[in-house]
């Protein structure tokens, strides 16, 4: 990570009003950095940047920037959270019955939110959050 990289990192905290501390610093650039990963992996990442960090910091930091939306939590059935940098496009999810695997799919059709239920019941819709189950191609293929 370049000085210039670790200085946007703290820019963007700052401008979602939140304490720029060495942990969250880290604990963003390894959200960014990696591929949703979920709180036991961030952690691993953080303290190969910070050393010693607890798991409740950890925590609480990523409650604290996925409310003020520098990362976005999904959490597919039966797996625990994960975490992604990639914010507010209303992306979706493909993931692995199997292995757990998770990859992003794009908008499904067009703009936020992509796609209409049948009926919105009077709600402003402006998000739809999908998770497409399934079988990854390792966990497909007749060898894995
Ligand atoms: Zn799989
Ligand atoms: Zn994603």
């Amino acid at each position: 990570m370049t000085a210039s990289g670790t200085q946007n990192l703290a820019a963007d905290l700052r401008g979602s009003g939140l304490r720029v501390t060495a942990a969250r610093v880290a604990i963003l650039e390894t959200v960014r950095a990696g591929d949703h990963l979920d709180v036991e992996a961030i952690a691993g990442g953080a303290r190969d940047r910070v050393g010693h960090l607890s798991l409740q910091a950890v925590y609480e930091a990523l409650h604290a920037m996925t409310a003020a939306g520098l990362v976005r939590r999904i959490e597919p059935a039966g797996s625990p959270a994960r975490f992604e940098g990639r914010v507010g496009d209303n992306h979706h999810h493909l993931a692995c019955r199997r292995c757990g695997a998770i990859q992003d799919v794009d908008c499904v059709v067009g703009h936020a939110p992509c796609m209409r239920p049948i009926t919105d019941a009077g709600f402003l819709i402006d998000e739809a959050d999908v998770t497409f189950w399934g079988l990854c191609p390792d966990c497909r293929s007749p060898s894995g």
